[in-house]
């Protein structure tokens, strides 16, 4: 019987690994110029941590989640909660006043595999803590529509504000009263979120519901004054910055914290898994998770769906040589020399290979062209006794005959090859 990977996890195969690492090298570059700082997090923490940071009343803690039952652990469905728990271990507030860190990983949710959705994905994480200005807000957008602008993907910026403790219950009674007499016509789900987390009703995607919720009450125009010149600050900083926008007043996002702004990054190419990019500011978390009075804001961006994205955008990149040089060896002291070449260039720093088989020279210029090889450099009996060997340039069809020894031919290709390859 074969085993399959399970459902709704997937193999990155090495054909698609180029996309993604040319996402990460950019990511990495951006974030670089926006002085961020790289934190790498474990994958399982206490299911705890999850529950608390995320809130009990959300799909993912209700529904999401992969835990241990037998150990009280969590698979991290996102990675703002292992963030800040790090954060509050080591004290990095002490550190530095304003911290600007990021972290690029696998989260797991069981939910329904489909496009762009899966059990196993990956997000770039992106978190400030330390500064409750509303610049900041601007400023995460701002490098969230760089990413997509250096990338070459499209993709368009909606805000909100949230709110937070001294308004939020007030549009929430509002808002319960409007859905009360629409309890009716809303679907099994909404019905539950009515009781327990109203909000969400705003961000159902069944078209009943969004007809229903359609003349709700916004929180935007419900926020106290203090959330409301926050408000208004971010978006005349969005338009200091010349960053287009829009603001959806539907917006909720799927996890408690949430104070003030959220925002996303949504596509039309996506079908329903519109969001590419989702984050939002939480200024009461750490402090609830047991840590100093410090605000923060970030964002998650799904990576399958921008490498969706990339796939389906036109850019058909041409095969990238994976080697600069094949030693095709014929017969077996041809193979044996050619065996330490290949170790030799390597240790020079170039990309060799060849084939350990004993296969026909036709059978080795296949596997050549296969890989993309720039050169070949073949080296039988003949070879060995004059001591030069043909070195052929697989893109011009031009040969040459090189002495046979590891400095000459490494200095060959690598003058050759030197503004070649990008
Ligand atoms: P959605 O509404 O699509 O379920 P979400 O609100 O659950 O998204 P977040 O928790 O905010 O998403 O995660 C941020 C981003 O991570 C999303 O915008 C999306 O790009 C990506 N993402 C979330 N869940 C998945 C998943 N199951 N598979 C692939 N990407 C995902
Ligand atoms: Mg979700």
């Amino acid at each position: 019987m074969k085993i399959k990977a399970l459902n709704g996890f997937k193999d990155i195969l090495p054909e698609d690994v180029g996309i993604w690492r040319r996402v990460e090298d950019v990511v990495r570059d951006v974030l670089e110029r926006f002085h961020f700082a790289e934190i790498r997090l474990p994958i399982l923490e206490k299911t705890e941590l999850f529950a608390r940071s995320i809130g009990a009343d959300t799909d993912i803690v209700e529904k999401e989640m992969y835990t241990f039952t037998d150990k009280q652990v969590t698979m991290r469905p996102e990675a703002t909660a292992s963030l800040m728990r790090a954060y509050i271990e080591h004290s990095m507030h002490a550190a530095r006043p304003v911290q600007r860190l990021f972290t690029i990983g696998p989260m797991f949710r069981h939910e329904r595999p489909q496009k762009g959705r899966l059990r196993q994905f990956h997000q770039l994480d992106v978190e400030v803590l330390g500064s409750s200005s509303y610049r900041l807000d601007a400023e995460l957008m701002s490098l969230g529509s760089l990413l997509f602008a250096e990338l070459g993907v499209s993709a368009s910026l909606e805000i909100n504000s949230l709110g937070c403790p001294d308004c939020r219950p007030a549009y929430r009674r509002q808002l319960l009263e409007f859905i009360g007499d629409r309890i009716g016509q809303l679907c099994s789900d909404c019905r539950r979120r009515s009781l327990t987390n109203p909000l969400r009703v705003l961000d159902c995607k069944k078209d009943g519901c969004r007809q229903q919720v359609a003349q709700a009450p916004s929180l935007i125009d419900h926020l106290c004054p203090a959330c409301a010149d926050h408000f208004s600050g971010v978006r005349d900083s969005l338009e200091r910055l010349s960053v287009p926008y829009s603001v959806n007043k539907f917006m909720v996002r799927g996890l408690d914290y949430y104070v003030r702004t959220t925002f996303e990054f949504v596509t039309d190419r996506l079908g329903s898994q519109a969001a590419v990019c989702a984050g939002g500011r939480y200024d009461g978390l750490i402090e609830m998770l047991g840590g100093p009075k410090i605000p923060g804001i970030g964002f998650a961006m799904g990576l399958e769906r921008l490498v969706l994205l990339l796939k389906s955008s036109d850019q058909t990149p041409g095969q990238a040589a994976e080697i600069d040089v094949f030693v095709a060896g014929l017969g077996e002291r041809g193979s044996g020399y050619g065996f330490a070449l290949v170790d030799g260039l390597r240790r020079d720093g170039l990309r060799a290979d060849m084939d350990l088989d004993g296969k026909s020279l036709k059978s080795q210029m296949k596997q050549a062209d296969k890989a993309g090889s720039r050169f070949v450099l073949i080296i039988g009996d003949q070879e060995l006794a004059g001591r030069r060997a043909p070195l052929r340039d697989m893109a011009t069809g031009e040969q040459v005959e090189l002495a046979l020894d590891l400095e000459s031919i490494s200095t060959y290709i690598k003058e050759r090859s030197s503004g070649l390859d990008g």
